[in-house]
């Protein structure tokens, strides 16, 4: 109690001040989130996004928001002002419901979308890696996170049409230690898909440097 009065916290959508008993996300804006009902017999957004690719297995996103929502305050929280637990909290609740509806069989284990090196020094953190953390409480999945590295410097995708975007997004990731992840069903972590190409050029680049994989995809967003 005299935490919160020292720290007092606040709702990472509306800016409320947050009960004792609310973590992250003030009730209403928890029970607000504009989710994205996750089920195997249908095609989801997210799949629909990623359907190029021949080593998919099933993806899933937690909820969607338009540039006018306050929910996109979450992924602001999450990048730039620093508060990424956020991200672990919100994964973990996602991931188990998607536990009890199977999303999670045959998965090996958890790759985080990379950063730039310069990119997780200036942050001091890789948002998806919490991400990836609240997964992993939720499943007991592990995560490896040293297998794969951003190559070169992701020139910046907004305000780009969506060719320049793919264009851009090419050629960007190294996998470097391919042994790590031969063989594996690997569950790749974003924080958000907008038209999906950097999670695509991340899988075209696994499937090309790592034998015999599968790939489910879980991002906490979807940005429309
Ligand atoms: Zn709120």
């Amino acid at each position: 109690m005299l935490l919160e009065f020292v720290f007092p916290r606040y709702c990472k959508v509306c800016g409320r001040r947050l009960d004792p008993s609310e973590d992250q996300l003030c009730i209403t804006c928890f029970l607000g989130l504009p989710r994205i009902e996750y089920r195997q017999d249908t095609l989801s957004l997210t799949e629909r996004m990623l359907i190029t690719e021949k080593s998919l297995v099933r993806a899933a996103s937690l909820f969607q928001y338009s540039k006018e929502s306050d929910y996109r305050n979450i992924l602001f929280h999450l990048k730039y002002w620093h508060h990424p637990k956020v991200g672990q909290w919100l994964a973990c609740v996602g991931a188990t419901e998607l536990r009890d509806k199977g999303f999670f069989e045959g998965i090996d284990c958890i790759v985080p979308m990379p950063i730039s090196y310069w990119k997780e020094l200036r942050r001091g953190y890789n948002q998806c890696s919490y991400i990836a953390k609240g997964i992993r409480q939720a499943t007991g999945i592990p995560i490896i996170s040293n297998a794969i590295v951003l190559e070169k410097k992701h020139s910046k995708q907004a305000g780009l049409g969506k060719f320049q975007r793919w264009k851009n997004a090419e050629n960007l990731f190294k996998v470097t230690a391919s042994e790590l992840l031969a063989g594996k069903h690997i569950l790749v972590i974003d924080d958000v898909i907008t038209t999906g190409a950097t999670l695509c050029s991340l899988i075209d680049v696994m499937e090309s440097d790592i034998p015999n994989i599968k790939v489910s995809v879980f991002t906490l967003a979807i940005a429309y």
